[in-house]
């Protein structure tokens, strides 16, 4: 590969889980290495583990800086 990655959406930091997007489907590398570094899917809550906390999530850094869904109103960024 030469040059920096192409994402899937305008905002680079929106990842949407697998099955929820063929954008995002289109890159299961990306997803699976979200899920191994813990880190939720745009528009998915962070699972919580209280007893393994090392397995629960961060927040998707998108949905943290623009909560409330208003990182998808654009269509760019929104799933399809
Ligand atoms: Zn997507």
């Amino acid at each position: 590969m030469t040059g920096p990655p192409t994402m899937p959406h305008c905002d680079q930091a929106v990842l949407h889980a697998p099955g929820d997007c063929r954008y995002c489907d289109a890159h299961p590398d990306w997803q699976h290495l979200r899920q191994l570094w813990g880190i939720a899917f745009t528009g998915h809550p962070p699972r919580v583990d209280a007893d393994r906390p090392w397995l629960s999530e961060v927040p998707c850094p998108s949905d943290a800086r623009r909560p409330g869904g208003v990182n998808q109103r654009w269509p760019g960024n929104q799933p399809s």
